[in-house]
């Protein structure tokens, strides 16, 4: 004989009492405190006096609900039936117990219970009413199993009704914040002012919960989540670490180190893989990277034939990368590690590109500091893409605009402004960009300056406007010069024109300008014999790791 009536969560964890004569579970059929199925509930009754009818030895357990003791529910159709049902089993069964629970945590894909109402909600971006002032006393169907299981074997009590919940409450908030936080989705809610929170006496259960050792303490709800919904997780995401490295054999140990702890921080939600691309470092780098992808096989290796700066680098790292995510950050520490946890929180809230912003460089003299403001504001007027001002390279970028990057095959390559032309959702995440950890910046003045002028061209072609403009101001003001000594000379045959100086000045200032625009011009010139040529972007010698 079956002595489990119902087909809930609560009945199927209590399926070991289905042998157990001296035990009628009854497990209704109606746990949802909305419901105004009048049908459900005289069904239930029903099936209730059914089962005291053939049940007169058994104890009947009946688990009914600590709506009850919610007074904002006091009138709710359901609280009355349950009130009822409670009284019918007190007043014609033998022996019974009641148990009234809370919302529970459990296998079950029933709609209306709140929390996998809440988790659909947050795993499909639907939106719903959260009440700010909700608060609940969840627990795990499991612990409610220990704590039944332990109060019937011991025959603690007899005929009575027992609160079983959560010693501590909940509200619905933490709860979907908890949620956001183990999904990385953020919750679409509106905050009505709504709900309560009531109290629910345990005293009762609160010895033996002690005895079960159930810690509802820390963690208890992400736990809870954990225990359930993994299966929503399918997979934990793949974040790519790119690293151009070039000569860094100081500190690339010390580099590996933080990231690693950071990475291993993100491991429940993030598998990784670190790619350090080696531009030719003419240092004891490339050995250093090699034993550290033998130990860790996340440390993946490409290594260029000879060296082809910062920013191709970077191009083979995105080139690479497997990851639904990806965060490039340099090898020298400059960039702390520990702000991709910043990164990651902005992206996980919808952000496609999260870029570091570094108002306060530390080791940068006050020149230089000055001359990059202005060059990256300089760069904000003239090019029609907005780069943000003042960052970086250490940025995350998510697999759309890994994808449309992987697209854009121009050898002139300027980051920060393709990052930013590729569009969507972008942020900035402000950071202190610190001190290199060790040696110095492979970055000569030449360097910069050429990266500056690859930068301007790169995102703009004013600069041959603005040529062109000066070209013809220029021209108007030879013309209207022009003009005044003929008409002069006519009105006065006899003026002599003198002025050696000045006709010099004149000239080397033209001959300069023209020089100015015929640079720019060859500047722009030299580009285009570059990408016409389309070579490929980089050479790999070798690489390591990659190809699992
Ligand atoms: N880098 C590179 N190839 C080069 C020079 C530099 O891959 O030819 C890398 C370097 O290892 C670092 C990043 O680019 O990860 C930035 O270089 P650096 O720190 O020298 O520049 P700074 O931070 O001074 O601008
Ligand atoms: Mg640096």
């Amino acid at each position: 004989m079956n002595m489990i009536i119902g087909n809930g969560v609560i009945a199927n964890r209590f399926i070991d009492y289905s042998l157990q004569s001296s035990y009628l579970i009854f497990a209704g059929s109606v746990y949802d405190s909305t419901s105004h199925d009048e049908i459900a509930f005289r069904h239930e009754e029903e099936s209730i006096k059914n089962a005291l009818l053939n049940n007169q030895m058994s104890v009947f357990v009946y688990f009914s609900s600590c709506d009850i003791l919610d007074l904002d529910k006091a009138n709710s159709l359901y609280v009355r039936h349950k009130i009822q049902m409670e009284k019918l089993i007190q007043d014609s069964a033998n022996k019974y117990l009641i148990f009234r629970l809370p919302q529970l945590f459990g296998l079950s894909d029933e709609k209306t219970s709140i929390v996998n109402y809440l988790v659909d909600a947050i795993v499909e971006g639907k939106s719903f009413d959260l009440w700010r002032n909700a608060e609940r006393n969840l627990i795990d169907i499991d612990d409610v199993h220990l704590i039944v299981d332990y109060i019937l074997t011991n025959k603690l009590y007899s005929n009575r009704i027992i609160n079983i919940a959560c010693p501590h409450n909940t509200s619905i908030l933490e709860l979907v914040q908890c949620m956001e936080s183990y999904f990385y989705r953020s919750a679409k809610y509106n905050l009505v002012d709504k709900g309560a929170s009531y109290y629910i006496d345990i005293s009762e259960t609160l010895e033996i919960i002690t005895k079960l050792n159930i810690n509802f303490k820390q963690g208890y709800i992400l736990k809870a989540i954990n225990k359930y919904f993994r299966h929503l997780i399918n997979k934990p995401l793949l974040l790519s670490v790119i690293v151009p490295t070039y000569n860094e054999e100081h500190g690339i140990e010390e580099f590996y180190r933080r990231t690693k702890y950071v990475l291993k921080i993100l491991e429940p939600r993030f598998d990784h893989e670190i790619i350090f691309v080696n531009d030719f470092s003419t240092d004891n780098t490339f050995d250093k990277l090699q034993a550290l992808s033998k130990i860790d096989r996340c440390v993946k290796l490409i290594d260029f034939s000879r060296n082809f700066g910062n920013q191709i680098a970077i191009t083979a790292g995105i080139d690479f990368s497997r990851g639904d995510l990806a965060i490039i950050i340099d090898d020298d520490l400059q960039d702390p590690p520990e702000v991709m946890l910043n990164f990651i929180a902005m992206w996980s809230i919808g952000f496609k590109v999260v870029y570091g912003v570094r108002p306060i460089r530390q080791g940068v003299n006050v020149f230089f500091k000055l001359l990059a403001k202005i060059y990256y504001r300089l760069i904000n007027r003239l090019s029609d893409t907005k780069i943000p001002n003042d960052t970086g390279d250490f940025r995350l970028i998510d697999r759309m605009v890994i994808d449309k990057l992987k697209l854009m095959r121009e050898g002139n390559r300027y980051y920060r402004g393709m990052v930013a032309w590729v569009g969507f959702s972008q942020i900035g995440c402000t950071y202190e960009r610190d001190k290199r950890y060790a040696g110095k910046s492979t970055f000569s003045i030449k360097n910069y300056i050429n990266f500056a002028i690859q930068g301007l061209t790169s995102f703009t072609d004013k600069p041959l406007y603005i040529v062109s403009l000066l070209g013809a101001c220029i021209a108007g003001i030879g013309f209207l010069l022009a003009s005044i000594l003929i008409v002069n000379k006519i009105i006065d045959p006899s003026i002599s024109i003198r002025g050696w100086t000045s006709l010099v000045a004149i000239a080397v200032f033209l001959g300069g300008i023209q020089l100015l625009s015929i640079g720019t011009i060859g500047v722009y010139i030299g580009m285009i014999y570059r990408e016409v040529k389309g070579r490929p972007l980089y050479i790999i010698d070798k690489t390591t790791n990659l190809n699992e």
